[in-house]
């Protein structure tokens, strides 16, 4: 039987409008399929070496909370966590979590958070909040397909050198609110804005994640068994035509 292990970074801290339900939609997706998932909960002062999770999951937090978990992540965790990273471990981070990843976080006020560096992007605060439901587009195998999601944050993320875009903008603010992209894709790592159901919503790419952290580990050949997403398909077409229908907020 498959297994997969899952390190829920900072769970206690970088938890922002249930960022733990991706957790649930990649257990929920794999254990359907008969694979079993284990869940470690990592946070400051909990230990973790290369080698001991498949797939890593870092949410998002407000800038106090990112202060806190900070110095963790960058001095205690941070060079096991870019191993992880270098080695295509799959990774899956939110907003907070997904600008920590990045060179630094500058808050509104010119306060710097040094962060991790793992990836070469920085994120500059800026007063206002670009906070929307969203609508992006990935390509898979060869199709176009709408991706819904949520975002909430002052964070703008300019991609560095190396990453790609994870996502086209159709509806809403991405990275920056200028240059149409969302989140960033390195290796097998990929960081979002989308908060809250972004994988419950988007089976494809709970069932993305999955079939790269299980080829990986039991080889290229790996084929995810095939498995519904009729519920998650009808969810997600009604929440994108009602965001079609809503006006973009910037706060
Ligand atoms: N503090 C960050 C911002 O506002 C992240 C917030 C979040 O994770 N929602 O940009």
């Amino acid at each position: 039987m498959e297994k997969l292990v899952i390190g829920h970074f900072y769970p206690d801290l970088l938890n922002l409008y249930g960022d733990r339900g991706n957790v649930l939609a990649l257990m929920r997706r794999a254990e359907l399929r008969g694979i079993e998932v284990e869940v470690r909960r990592i946070s400051i002062g909990d230990d973790v070496k290369n080698g001991d999770i498949d797939i890593g999951f870092i949410g998002g937090g407000q800038d106090s909370e990112q202060n806190i978990m900070a110095h963790d992540m960058k001095n205690v965790k941070g060079e096991v966590i870019k191993q992880m990273i270098e080695d295509g471990v799959v990774f899956l981070t939110v907003c907070g979590g997904y600008q920590m990843l990045g060179k630094y976080y500058e808050e509104h006020d010119g306060t710097r958070i040094e962060c991790l560096g793992a990836l070469p992007h920085y994120t500059k605060a800026e007063k206002n909040r670009f906070i929307n439901d969203t609508i992006y587009e990935i390509e898979t195998d060869g199709k176009k397909i709408k991706v819904a999601g949520f975002e909430n944050h002052s964070g703008r993320t300019f991609l560095g050198e190396g990453e790609q875009p994870f996502m086209k903008v159709l509806k809403g603010h991405g990275n920056n609110g200028q240059d149409g992209f969302e989140g960033a894709h390195y290796k097998n790592t990929y960081g979002t804005y989308s908060h809250g159901s972004f994988l419950p919503k988007n089976p494809v790419i709970t069932d993305m994640l999955l079939s790269l952290a299980l080829k990986r580990k039991y080889g290229k050949d790996y084929i995810l068994s095939e498995l519904s997403t009729e519920a998650e398909d009808l969810a997600r077409k009604q929440a994108i035509e009602y965001i079609e229908g809503s006006p973009t907020v910037h706060e």
